[in-house]
């Protein structure tokens, strides 16, 4: 107990500031394993690796979340979700030509057996198969069977992404979407005079976001064409494999005709 007295701390803080940021976030992620409350960490089972038992909290957005991450493979919440759906909804069909932005490692195994085309794509060079602007795609016409976008909506321009996203698809087609969304807003808040990334922190949580989307995200979907579904995390689900529960999937199809 000496040991942790106002000098003791401040040395644990040098000695926290001269390591990398990756080391520094393990320190913190043992700290706030230990700081909480008996009882409160329990085993979760992740449906993307088979792994159960502890998962890890994550740093993100402004926000501490417990038991976000499988040590295992990484997967997050969203991630998860996803994949429990695919389970359930595709009852093994294949998703055809697929394409997915900002692609997660965690995901990628998953998705490449679901379809007969698996790419991916960034707007950052050797991240992906593909670099593509989602506010530009340079991709032709009705050439995509199925899109999956996860946290790349509130980068962009989604008044232009999102029309991208419908032309590319096939008729029929569907765009897999998640974002941050605070349901209990009615409009989304944004302000393109917002533009460093300190006040982009600030105003939307990170330092690259463009907005705080609010309800109205579904009323922007459909004005871009789409017909809209949305599945929504919580239950029992949420209690054994660590969803965020209203953690919403946007099922925006491109009409058949
Ligand atoms: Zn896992």
């Amino acid at each position: 107990m000496s040991m942790l007295n106002r000098t003791g701390i401040r040395t644990i803080e040098r000695m926290a500031s001269r390591l990398s940021h990756h080391r520094r976030e393990r320190l913190a992620k043992l700290f706030v394993a230990m700081s909480r409350p008996s009882g409160e960490q329990q085993p979760y089972d992740c449906p993307l690796c088979g792994y159960s038992g502890i998962f890890d909290p994550i740093f993100g957005s402004n926000a501490l979340r417990f038991d976000s991450e499988c040590p295992a493979c990484h997967s997050r919440e969203r991630h998860r979700f996803l994949k429990l759906w695919l389970d359930r909804a595709t009852s093994g069909e294949s998703l055809g030509s697929f394409l997915h932005f900002a692609p997660e490692a965690c995901l990628q195994d998953e998705l490449r057996t679901r379809c007969t085309q698996y790419r991916t794509a960034d707007i950052t060079p050797g991240r992906a198969d593909l670099v593509l602007d989602m506010e530009n795609i340079d991709l032709p016409d009705a050439s995509v069977d199925t899109i999956m976008a996860n946290h790349v909506l509130e980068h962009v321009d989604a008044g232009k992404a999102l029309p991208e996203l419908l032309r590319i698809l096939r008729p029929g087609g569907l765009a897999l979407l998640t974002t941050p969304v605070t349901e209990a807003w009615d409009d989304s808040y944004e302000d393109p005079s917002i533009t460093t990334p300190e006040a982009r922190h600030r105003h939307f949580g990170q330092a690259d976001h463009v907005i705080f989307f609010g309800s109205d995200i579904e009323d922007r979907i459909r004005a871009a064409g789409f017909d809209l579904g949305k599945v929504v995390a919580g239950g029992a689900q949420a209690a054994r494999y660590a969803l965020i529960r209203g953690d919403t999937i946007y099922l925006a199809r491109r009409p058949a005709t």
